[in-house]
């Protein structure tokens, strides 16, 4: 792929994270840029949902490698160094990690979010951004990154207020989250209490109201103005995350942590790579494969275990993490290719398949980049 002439403006398709950050990318580096939202503000599938960004996936800080690649990262935040897990009998396991495990961040479009501070960059570098613009089709130089296609798994429960102190708590069990893990997260007087699963779907509301009961037991849960909350993400390794001649970035192209869900940080990285490929004339798919293939290929591994553990499972494995005292370490080194999970990747590959389907494909001679039919499993 060739990368496009200086001069020539270019389009982003999507305001989530790798939309914005590549449009910080191309304007740091001069270019024209325009940003497509569909939705009248940023960060509008989230309004107040607490997340991670993970930093346990490289030996490096998470905030230092954004900054290192141009963000500014003035957004409110709250390192996590420690939390509970808790087992389906309720046991209580200690989370501990010398540097942050996490910071937690909050999504949506309010002051001091993750979603506005990139907004905030972007537009001081001279990015125009059109809201209320849902893009259908793009002719010039373009990035596409609109965000998940497909429910690969749900994150459902509430966001409220409350006088908690900051923290985090976990449990897995498969009773409230199945194949995943309920959470809940307090920070500045605001919590998320969610039921993030990848199963059984159709139950969300009764695995919602088992994960508020047993936070209710085992941490005296109490929300003030409870707001019910949830969505999905989409898991997938594709052959090519082009479509057509245009990159593509962060969830759209199926770049997601499959073990757990974390996929802001993924998203941010191939929205900076999407961005100097059309900048340099490089190769997206090798730039991707290269960064991000091997933790996306080890996160697969990961997911396909997890699945099988079951509550019995579940607690042999919260008995490793809390053996830890570092559990950042830990989670990194899981987080990396070893020979047996290489070995085991042929077999997590059959057991974990996105449920994304192009639905508009006949499957006729078909070329497509994200159907079965292209290849990519
Ligand atoms: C409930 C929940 C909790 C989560 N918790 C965490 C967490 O703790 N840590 C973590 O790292 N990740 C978490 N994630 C995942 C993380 O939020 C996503 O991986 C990340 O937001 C993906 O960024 P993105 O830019 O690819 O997509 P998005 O953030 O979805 O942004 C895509 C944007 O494109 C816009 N758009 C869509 N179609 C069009 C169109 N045709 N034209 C123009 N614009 C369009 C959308 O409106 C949207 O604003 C969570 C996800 C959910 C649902």
């Amino acid at each position: 792929m060739s990368g496009s002439a200086g001069n020539e403006s270019i389009e982003v398709v999507g305001a989530g994270p790798a939309g914005l950050a590549a449009a910080i990318t191309l304007a740091r580096a001069g270019r024209r840029v325009v940003v497509h939202e569909a939705a009248a503000e940023v960060g509008s599938r989230f309004q107040g949902d607490h997340q991670g960004l993970e930093n346990w996936t490289t030996e490096s800080d998470v905030l230092d490698d954004f900054r290192e690649h141009g963000l500014t990262c003035d957004f409110a935040r709250t390192p996590y160094r420690q939390g509970i897990a808790f087992d389906a009998w309720g046991k209580p396991y200690a989370i501990r990690s010398e540097l942050p495990l996490f910071y937690m961040v909050e999504r949506g479009p309010g002051p001091g979010t993750f979603d506005a501070a990139l907004l905030a960059q972007a537009r001081e570098l001279g990015v125009e951004v059109r809201f209320n613009s849902r893009v259908r089709r793009v002719e010039g130089p373009a990035i596409l990154a609109a965000g998940p296609r497909a429910a690969d798994a749900i994150a459902v429960g509430y966001h409220f207020e409350t006088d908690a102190p900051d923290g985090f708590w976990v449990i897995c069990d498969d009773d409230l989250a199945p194949q995943g893990y309920a959470y809940l997260l307090v920070m500045n007087g605001r919590g998320t209490v969610k039921s993030c699963m990848f199963s059984g779907f159709k139950r969300e509301a009764e695995y919602v109201a088992r994960t508020v009961e047993r936070f209710r037991r085992l941490v005296g849960l109490e929300m003030n103005n409870p707001r019910s909350h949830g969505g999905a993400g989409n898991f997938r390794i594709p052959a090519s995350a082009y479509s057509g001649r245009h990159p593509v970035a962060g969830e759209q192209a199926g770049f997601q942590d499959t073990l757990w869900g974390f996929g802001i940080r993924i998203a941010v990285v191939s929205g900076i790579l999407a961005a100097r490929s059309l900048m340099n004339g490089g190769n997206y798919d090798a730039r991707w494969r290269e960064a991000l293939d091997p933790m996306l290929q080890t996160a697969v591994v990961n997911r396909a275990l997890y699945s099988n553990l079951g509550n019995r499972g579940y607690r042999q494995f919260l008995r490793r993490v809390s053996g830890n005292n570092d559990v950042r370490g830990f989670l990194r080194r899981n987080y990396h290719p070893s020979w047996v999970k290489r070995l085991l990747s042929p077999w997590a590959r059959m057991r974990v398949q996105s449920r994304r389907r192009d639905l508009t494909c006949n499957h006729i001679d078909c070329a497509c980049v994200w159907c079965r039919c292209g290849g990519s499993g």
